[in-house]
């Protein structure tokens, strides 16, 4: 049967590698309805190759030139047109692949449009888990994950019971600096930081990567989608990123999904979930070239922003939100050359600690925390180079 897609984050890693998943599979999956950002070229390149019948721009003054050259299509603009493709009447699937937690507001009108959700979107679960799970619970809707790990723990809960987990084993490569000491970070570069050793991904994560703020995130993730506590999420350091996750369940036997890293698998699987397809020009795993996997235990000093995500996730409320807002904002400073490295984890933690925590926050609550913490963290980052 074919599966009608609404896409928004169509210009970044993970929207480029989705658009390949829905080129390769003409007879499973039709584009509908797409988003990009900024960048204009790809609005060609997407225009050549599909013919959605909605395409949203990040700016409303490009419209009336796309429209002449472009008939067919309908644009919108801004985060009414990132809503617009999501609820769209005619799409069956809503892939959320933006960054950030702009990708809340879409995901929770897609849910109510009563759209199965394929997110990768991960800042979206962590700055509003509780209401995005309980609006999919109300409303009927599955969500998907398109993130290694969580596609991983996905299909290794296959058929089994809640009951009978022990524990959910997250792995992670380390990042770009794994072999560093706290000590040789103090002056890395952006170049060295984005340059991360198995996946070639977005530059948010890839920084997110390095200070493993992305499995701070990947947690609290991991805890709304399969209900677990976070005593009994795990992080395991494991350096080849061939093992994505594991499963523990009670009578001790361990599950694990292994695979080439390639994250047109886990975007795939969750477009033809529960069916399965061939992944085009794809590498199969060979575990006798590997011939050895590591792993060690995750070191919470050297990784500081672990201990801030299991901190922030256990005390819910806002201050999940808080967390990922000092996060995306310090990570940008650090793109900009405005901060060092290990500013953003310095920042994450002021904004965290000056915080005052509400419980069980609205919609509104969390965008109107998510907005100060913004420009608290600027006012903190410009505090730090004075
Ligand atoms: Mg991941």
């Amino acid at each position: 049967m074919m599966k009608y897609i609404s896409l928004i984050g169509a210009s970044g890693s993970i929207g480029r590698q989705t658009l390949d998943v829905i080129k390769n599979h003409p007879e499973l999956f039709t584009l509908v309805g797409v988003a990009v950002g900024k960048n204009i070229a790809v609005v060609h390149e997407i225009l050549t190759i599909f013919t959605p019948q909605v395409m949203c721009v990040q700016e409303c003054e490009q419209i009336p030139t796309l429209s002449k050259q472009y008939p067919h299509v309908t644009f919108v603009s801004g985060e009414n047109g990132l809503i617009h493709v999501a609820t769209l009447e005619e799409s069956t699937i809503f892939v959320n692949a933006v960054v950030g937690s702009v990708g809340l507001a879409p995901t929770l009108a897609a849910i109510e449009a009563k759209k199965t959700i394929a997110l990768a979107n991960k800042e979206t679960l962590v700055t509003a888990g509780h209401l995005v799970m309980s609006a999919a619970k109300e409303h009927g809707v599955t969500i998907l994950p398109i993130d290694s790990e969580h596609a991983a723990i996905h299909q290794c809960l296959h058929g089994e019971r809640q009951k009978n987990i022990e524990k959910l084993i997250l792995t992670a490569s380390g990042g770009s600096f794994r072999d560093r000491t706290r000590a040789e970070l103090q002056d890395v570069s952006v170049t060295e930081a984005l340059n991360h050793p198995n996946w070639a991904m977005g530059a948010k994560i890839t920084i997110d990567s390095a200070t493993m703020m992305n499995k701070g995130l990947e947690v609290i993730e991991a805890h709304w989608l399969f209900d677990i506590e976070y005593d009994d999420i795990e992080v395991l350091m494991h350096r080849e990123s061939i093992i994505h996750s594991m499963v523990e369940f009670c009578d001790t036997s361990v599950m694990a999904q292994l695979g080439t890293p390639d994250m047109r698998m886990p975007i795939q699987y969750a477009l033809t979930y529960p069916d399965r397809a061939v992944l085009h020009n794809a590498s199969r795993l060979s575990l006798a070239d590997i011939g050895q996997l590591h792993f060690a235990k995750a070191d919470f000093e050297r990784y500081p922003c672990l201990a801030l995500a299991y901190r922030a996730g256990r005390e819910k409320g806002t201050l999940p939100t808080v967390m990922n807002a000092a996060n995306e904002t310090a990570v940008s400073l650090f793109l900009d050359g405005m901060i060092c490295f290990l500013d953003i984890e310095r920042l994450i933690q002021m904004a965290m600690d000056e915080h005052e925590t509400i419980q069980h926050p609205d919609l509104a609550t969390i965008q109107h925390v998510d907005r100060m913490t913004r420009d608290r963290v600027r006012g903190l980052a410009q505090h730090l180079k004075d």
